[in-house]
């Protein structure tokens, strides 16, 4: 079969890209799973809707904040992020940095003495490709970097930070002044500072809602063909079914290690720069519990190894459609090394999902009387790209020569990066129009 333009995975970046390619250009979208959405899909179980972990939108570009409200009218609500830390037995509000209220004094001193020394020395940069060990230390000082930003992100990374770029920081790290550091020391100030201060979530359908939306009436979606084997000289993609398709244009949202390993007769650099890329794997726990939790909270961090998860978020805080009355919801991620979270059996998730309860309930985020009515569990694998000090360079050397092959490797994995749902709608919105453009 031939088609002009093949687009591989139906996650949002692969629709959103479908959806303004010109009617007059003949495509197809394939996609492996039975349903569209890849990490922004919802199941249903029990009568509770758990998203692939917590999926909230923060929409900051215009034209997609536009394109989202216009696809989910009417079924979109506004929060104000109600986020929180946990570390020396305290709570405390997000983002750290800026609030320490409420912890042992002896970590307070050492954060804010930290912090102050940090934006007053004047020490010379070191040139070159800024590592977030370093970036860490002279924007927030040794307290800030033992307390929270090492700790949090050595568990959530689940690499040693000084092998981290801080290529990724861009919005994701709030940056506050010596003031909103030693008033948020002073006081429990609830102003919200930061990338994520409001966000929004669909009323109904969870996240699903966003890629059911783009797919309306989208034709050309083919569901459960996997894409197995690519060869990038002769533009031929060959599925598990047995479909062969001869593309002009490839889009492909997979992986960018699973899209090179696919692909026959690349140079072995390109494939030993793939190999190099790392990432890590993250273990979701949905439950559902009985009776309802007090807690207005959004989601809460967890720097400290002693818990087994580095975030726990109350999926039925963003909707109240999201569970049946009286009952609350959890979503709970843990990270792994690549590789060892796919290789663990049930048994092994199992005794995860047991140590997890037990942490929730020393933490105080299960209260006495909670029972557990149903339990879900999703590997997610690639979950997030390493930033290592390799990392940029292999990416682009990769990416540059497919594209030289006709091929567009886009979105969170296909650019491999960390990113939101907002970028993947414009990875597959500039997408469509290099397209377009290649055809004028
Ligand atoms: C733990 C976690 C939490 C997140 N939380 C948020 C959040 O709160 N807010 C936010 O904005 N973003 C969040 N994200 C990011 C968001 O999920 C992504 O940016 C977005 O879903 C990426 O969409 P995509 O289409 O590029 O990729 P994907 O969703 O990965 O889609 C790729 C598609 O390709 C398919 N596929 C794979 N291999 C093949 C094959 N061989 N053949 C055919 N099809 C194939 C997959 O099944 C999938 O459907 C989070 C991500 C993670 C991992």
């Amino acid at each position: 079969m031939n088609k002009p333009v093949v687009i591989l995975g139906a996650g949002i970046t692969g629709l959103n890209c479908a959806r303004l390619l010109p009617r007059s250009l003949d495509y197809g979208i394939y996609e492996k799973e039975n349903s569209v959405g890849g990490l922004c899909r919802t199941v249903s179980q029990d009568g509770f809707l758990f998203d692939y972990t917590g999926h909230l939108l923060h929409l900051k570009k215009p034209g997609i904040k536009k394109l989202v409200k216009t696809l989910l009218h009417g079924q979109l609500s506004a929060h104000h992020r109600n986020s929180w830390i946990y570390s020396h037995q305290t709570y405390t509000r997000y983002p750290f940095q800026a609030n320490t209220y409420g912890l042992p004094e002896k970590v307070i001193k050492e954060c804010v003495l930290g912090f102050i020394e940090a934006r007053t020395a004047s020490r010379p940069g070191q040139g070159g490709t800024p590592g977030f060990e370093e970036w860490v230390l002279r924007h927030f000082g040794r307290g800030i970097a033992r307390h929270f930003m090492f700790s949090y992100n050595e568990k959530l990374w689940t690499v040693p930070v000084k092998e981290l770029t801080a290529e990724w920081l861009g919005p994701y790290v709030p940056d506050p002044t010596i003031a909103e550091v030693v008033t948020g020391a002073l006081l429990d100030q609830s102003r919200r500072v930061g990338y994520n201060a409001n966000f929004y979530y669909p009323e109904y359908n969870g996240i699903q809602s966003l890629p059911d939306a783009l797919a309306h009436k989208l034709p050309g979606i083919h569901l459960q063909e996997k894409a197995v084997q690519l060869n990038v000289h002769d533009r031929i993609v060959k599925f598990e079914s047995g479909l062969e398709i001869k593309y002009d244009r490839l889009v492909s949202s997979l992986s960018l290690k699973e899209l090179v390993n696919m692909a026959e007769g690349l140079p072995l650099t390109v494939k030993q720069q793939a190999a190099a890329l790392r990432y890590n794997e993250v273990l979701n726990i949905n439950v559902g519990i009985k009776p309802a939790l007090t807690a207005a909270k959004h989601w809460v961090y967890f720097p400290e190894k002693k818990y087994p998860f580095y975030r726990v978020g109350y999926t039925s805080n963003l909707s109240h459609h999201n569970h049946p009355a009286g009952t609350s919801s959890l979503y709970i991620e843990i990270a792994y090394r690549a590789g060892s979270l796919a290789r663990m059996n049930r048994h092994q998730v199992n005794r995860q999902v047991n140590e997890s309860l037990s942490s929730l309930r020393q933490v105080g985020i299960l209260e006495h009387p909670s029972r557990i009515v149903t339990v879900n569990t999703f590997k997610i694998s690639p979950a997030y790209c390493i930033y290592d000090f390799n990392r940029t360079r292999n990416v682009t050397m990769i990416r540059d020569f497919l594209k030289k092959k006709g091929i567009y490797s886009v979105g969170r994995y296909g650019a491999w990066e960390y990113s939101a749902m907002e970028d993947a709608l414009e990875w597959g919105r500039s997408t469509a129009e290099m397209i377009k453009k290649s055809y004028r």
